[in-house]
């Protein structure tokens, strides 16, 4: 019996191969990117083929990714609408430099 790669407990029935072809969701980023994503910069992360996480594990890394997908489409949307309020005081500003030049002031 193997232990999950990434929380170090004892595994017992549902689990993926870190390596697989499985990937959450919404990002379709492997499972391994996505760990290596998570962990950061300051530890070098070895897989061998039979390393495997639990159902737990794999449950919050799809929840993360869900996540992160959800924040990804909040940031689009709030920037849009600032993109929208912006361009619309740009043209209020054209406008107004156009009718002061036309009345020559
Ligand atoms: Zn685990």
């Amino acid at each position: 019996m193997g232990v999950c790669f990434l929380y170090d407990t004892k595994l017992y029935g549902e689990r993926i191969l870190v390596g697989s072809s499985i990937t959450p969701r919404h990002s379709n980023v492997p499972n391994m990117e996505k760990i290596v994503e998570l962990i950061g910069d300051k530890f070098v992360v070895i897989v061998t083929p039979a390393d495997h996480i639990c159902k737990k594990c794999t449950s919050l890394l799809f929840h993360k990714d869900e996540l992160e997908n959800d924040l990804k489409l909040v940031k689009n949307a709030m920037l849009l609408y600032i993109y929208k309020r912006n361009m619309e005081y740009c043209l209020l500003i054209g406008l107004l430099r156009i009718l002061r030049l036309s009345m020559g002031t």
